[in-house]
C-alpha cells in the first residue's frame, strides 16, 4: 500500500512539474520519506534516516515525511527534526502538491476522502499495476494502529476503479494487485449513496477487461471470507491462485481479545473450504506473537494451526505495543524473551514447511509471468500460485505468460526451464 501512495506522490508531483527518480542521494531536489508505523522500529528508523539526510543531502534539498507515522505524529516531527519541510499524512497524498513548497506545512486528517480522487499516472513497473480499491480500515483490532492513522475505511468507485485498470492494461500491464486493508470487505461503504457492488461484483468486473490476464488482492480479512468469495476466488480463471489469511493467533480466547472477530474453528474452516475449492492455492499468513496474555497453550494453538494450514509464507512479528491502541494499555504483557523465543520457534517450524513445500515443486510446470529483468541473462516472474521463478532469458520473454519446468527449488526462490515457447 505505501509502495502505491509512493507511486500516487510521484505521479502528482509529475502534474506541476517534472520530477526524475534518482538513486544518488546527493543529486536529489526532494528527499520523500515514505513512512509505516504498524511497529515500533520503523518510527526510530524514521529519526535516524532524518539525519543521514541532513547530513549528505544536496545544498537546498527538501525533505518531506509522509506515510503512517506522518499521520500519528504530525507536527511533533517537525518539532524534533526542524530540517524536515512538511508532513503529509497517509490518507492526503493527493495533497502532496498542497506541502511540498510550502515551509513546515502539515497535512495530516485521517477523515477526508481521497475514495474519488483521479490520481495521475505513475508506474514503477508498467507489466504489473497496483491499483487501490479502498482506503482506511473499519476495524478495530486492538493491536492495531492502521485505523488511527488511515482513517475510516471508505470503497473507491467501480468505475474508477476499471478505468485504471484498463489505462494500465493499455500501458502494457497484464496483471493488476489490488490493494486495501480488508478487500473482501469492498462495498460497506462508499463516498456517495448511489454506488453499489461488493467484492465478488467489482472481481468480475475487472475480470471482464480484456487483455488483463491475472488478478491479485491483499489482504482479504478471514471474516468476510464467505462462501460467495471464495467460489469467485476457485472459479474465476483469471484469478491467480493465491490468497493471504490472516491468522494473527490460532487461540480462539486470544483472537477475541485481539477483536479479530473469527475463532480458530472458523480460521480453520475458511482453509478447509479454500483447498477444497481450490486444491493447488496457496495460502499465506500474518502471525503476531506475545500479544499480551499469550501463555503458552495459546501458543501451542497457533503451532497446531501452522500444521494444520501449512501456509507457505509466513510474515510473523514479534507484538510491538502501539499508541491509539488499546492493547497497549493491557497490564499482561508477555516477557520479550519469552515472545522472541516464541517467535524463533515459530518460524524454524515454518521454514521446514516451506522447505517441503518447495522441494515437492522439482519437475512441475508453473506458467509465470516475466516481469522483471535480472543481471547475468536472467529474468524472473510470478507463478498463479504467486512462486518467484528464475529462468534464463532475455527481453523478449518480459510480460509473456510462459509455461517453466521446475529444475532447482530453494526457500525464498524457483529455478526453470521454459518448456514450450513459441
Ligand atoms: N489489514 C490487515 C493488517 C495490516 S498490518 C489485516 O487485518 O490483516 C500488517 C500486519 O502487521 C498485521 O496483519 C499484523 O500481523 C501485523 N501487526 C499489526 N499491528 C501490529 C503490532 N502492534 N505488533 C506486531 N505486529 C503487528
Amino acid at each position: 500500500m505505501n509502495s502505491r501512495d509512493s507511486e500516487h506522490m510521484i505521479a502528482e508531483l509529475n502534474r506541476k512539474e517534472p520530477y526524475e527518480l534518482t538513486t544518488t542521494l546527493a543529486e536529489a531536489d526532494l528527499i520523500i520519506i515514505n513512512t509505516c508505523s504498524v511497529r515500533e522500529k520503523p518510527v526510530a528508523k524514521l529519526f535516524s534516516e532524518i539525519g543521514v539526510f541532513k547530513k549528505r543531502r544536496k545544498d537546498g534539498a527538501k525533505i518531506g515525511v509522509c506515510g503512517c507515522t506522518a499521520s500519528h505524529l504530525g507536527k511533533d516531527i517537525i518539532k524534533r527534526a526542524p530540517v524536515v519541510d512538511f508532513v503529509l499524512g497517509a490518507r492526503n497524498v493527493s495533497k502532496i502538491n498542497d506541502v511540498v513548497d510550502t515551509k513546515h506545512a502539515v497535512e495530516i486528517s485521517t477523515d477526508y476522502d481521497e475514495s474519488s480522487y483521479d490520481f495521475a499516472e505513475y508506474r514503477s513497473n508498467s507489466l504489473k499495476a497496483m491499483v487501490n480499491i479502498s482506503i482506511g480500515c473499519d476495524k478495530s483490532c486492538s493491536f492495531c494502529i492502521v485505523p488511527a492513522t488511515r482513517g475510516d475505511e471508505i470503497s473507491i468507485p467501480s468505475t474508477l476503479i476499471v478505468g485504471e485498470i484498463a489505462k494500465a492494461v493499455k500501458g502494457g500491464a497484464k496483471e493488476v494487485m489490488l490493494l486495501g486493508q480488508n478487500v473482501n470487505n469492498y462495498g460497506r461503504r462508499f463516498g456517495s449513496d448511489d454506488e453499489k457492488c461488493d467484492f465478488v461484483e467489482l472481481l468480475r468486473k475487472i475480470s471482464s477487461i480484456d487483455g488483463l490476464e491475472r488478478i491479485r488482492f491483499t489482504s482479504p480479512h478471514p471474516l468476510h471470507m464467505d462462501d460467495k468469495f471464495l467460489e469467485e476466488f476457485a472459479s474465476n480463471p483469471k484469478i491467480c491462485k493465491q490468497i493471504h489469511v490472516p491468522l494473527q493467533s490460532g487461540s480462539t480466547s486470544l483472537l477475541k481479545e485481539m477483536k479479530r472477530g473469527y475463532s480458530k474453528e472458523w480460521f480453520l474452516d475458511r482453509c478447509r473450504k479454500i483447498r477444497e475449492l481450490a486444491p493447488d492455492a496457496s495460502i499465506s499468513t500474518d502471525i503476531i506473537v506475545g500479544f499480551p496474555g499469550e501463555s503458552d497453550d495459546d501458543f501451542e494453538e497457533t503451532i497446531d494451526v501452522l500444521e494444520r494450514v501449512r501456509f507457505e509464507q509466513l510474515f510473523s512479528f514479534k507484538y510491538s505495543p502501539r499508541p491509539h491502541t488499546p492493547a497497549a494499555e493491557y497490564q499482561n504483557q508477555v516477557d520479550p524473551t519469552v515472545a522472541s523465543e516464541r517467535l524463533s520457534r515459530l518460524q524454524a517450524r515454518h521454514t521446514e514447511i516451506l522447505d517441503e513445500i518447495m522441494d515437492a515443486q522439482l519437475g512441475t510446470i508453473h506458467q509465470v509471468y516475466f516481469d522483471e529483468l535480472k543481471p547475468n541473462g536472467r529474468i524472473a516472474g510470478r507463478s498463479d500460485d504467486g512462486k518467484l521463478v528464475f529462468v534464463e532469458g532475455s527481453e523478449e520473454l518480459l510480460s509473456q505468460i510462459v509455461p517453466v519446468k521446475i529444475s532447482k527449488a530453494s526457500r525464498g526462490a524457483l529455478d526453470g526451464i521454459v518448456v514450450d515457447h513459441p
